[in-house]
């Protein structure tokens, strides 16, 4: 059994071919897809799976904490199975969206939130917003 399939059961969800599907097709791409993404992307392979499963799946993964939901401003909520600590660069112009995995100190910012406020920060959520690369070069 492969380790997607033992993540799902570790957390009690049951592991059918469509549920495995959805979950490595996101463990699989840096595309921080939507659901219609996630959709349009198996239908083919999966001419059985509904709209509404992929919705009602990425909501368990969601709740077991092995996906992320986000919204960046957009119509859609996107979904990344990588779960490491990250921010989030979205092109304004392609839509893309980038990682970045650097590290940003936060210490202080931390420190001052709880010095000021008594704020014990958990996670965080942070987010960039701008012109990749590649829509840079297309303007010039
Ligand atoms: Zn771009
Ligand atoms: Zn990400």
């Amino acid at each position: 059994m492969n380790k997607l399939a033992e993540n799902l059961k570790a957390n009690k969800l049951k592991v059918t071919p469509q549920r495995l599907a959805i979950y490595s097709y996101l463990a699989n791409t840096n595309e921080h897809p939507t659901v219609e993404t996630i959709y349009n992307s198996l239908k083919d392979d999966y001419p059985a799976m509904s709209l509404a499963t992929v919705y009602k799946t990425v909501a368990s993964l969601r709740d077991s904490h092995l996906i992320k939901e986000f919204n960046l401003g957009e119509d859609s909520n996107r979904y990344d199975a990588h779960m490491e600590n990250h921010c989030h660069l979205l092109c304004t112009k392609c839509h893309r969206v980038f990682d970045y995995y650097g590290d940003i100190d936060l210490k202080h910012v931390m420190y001052e939130l709880k010095s000021t406020f008594g704020f014990d920060t958990e996670s965080f959520d942070m987010n960039f917003y701008g012109i990749c690369e590649e829509c840079s070069r297309e303007q010039s």
